[in-house]
């Protein structure tokens, strides 16, 4: 197992209607990855969806893929592409368990969220993950 030094969180920055075989669509032809932005999916109903394994490096933070694993919900802007917290009630509760677990397994690691790491000009994932999960 590589040294996973963050948990990343993010969201797709997308409706919440998009599904997950259009945004791996988009991963690989528009922006031709050969893997997949995050290792884990959650979509509005609360089901999380992996989508690579952890020991492999997938394509959430630039210049930080190596020592992270990237967790995503559905969502995140509103109809104008903006901004907005519109995380589920059950996004929320599968978010946290996920956390709590990838925790468990990796206690060194720090969770925040995509706009915390350093040089990133992004909302994401649109909340401050940061303070929500710093007792995690
Ligand atoms: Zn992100």
């Amino acid at each position: 197992m590589r040294k996973i030094n963050y948990i990343a969180v993010h969201c797709t920055a997308t409706p919440q209607t998009t599904s997950i075989d259009s945004i791996r669509n988009y991963w690989k032809t528009n922006l031709k990855w050969k893997m997949p932005g995050y290792h884990f999916i959650i979509k509005p109903d609360g089901e999380i969806v992996q989508l690579l394994d952890i020991s492999k490096v997938s394509n959430g933070v630039f210049g930080h893929n190596h020592e992270i694993i990237n967790i995503s919900y559905i969502g995140g802007v509103d109809k104008n592409n903006k901004a907005i917290d519109n995380r589920t009630d059950s996004q929320k509760a599968t978010m946290l368990t996920k956390l709590k677990e990838l925790k468990k397994q990796f206690p060194n690691a720090i969770i925040q969220g995509h706009r915390d790491f350093k040089g990133v000009k992004k909302d994401c994932p649109s909340f401050n993950a940061k303070k929500e999960y710093e007792n995690i």
